[in-house]
């Protein structure tokens, strides 16, 4: 509905496990930041964390 909810929805967090390295995209959403715990790595188990945030063109 507002024009800044369709900019939220266009920024990518990619989330990254340290142990194994998986990388995990989702949406943004508001307070996220790089460096900040995200959720749990589906293969082994650790926390995963919050690699980089940007925006996807188009
Ligand atoms: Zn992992």
């Amino acid at each position: 509905m507002s024009e800044r909810k369709l900019e939220l929805e266009r920024i990518v967090v990619v989330e990254e496990c340290p142990k194994c390295g998986v990388m995990l995209k989702r949406k943004f959403s508001e307070g996220d930041y790089v460096g900040m715990p995200g959720g749990t790595c589906r293969f082994c188990g650790s926390r995963m964390y919050v690699k980089m945030i940007y925006k996807e063109h188009g």
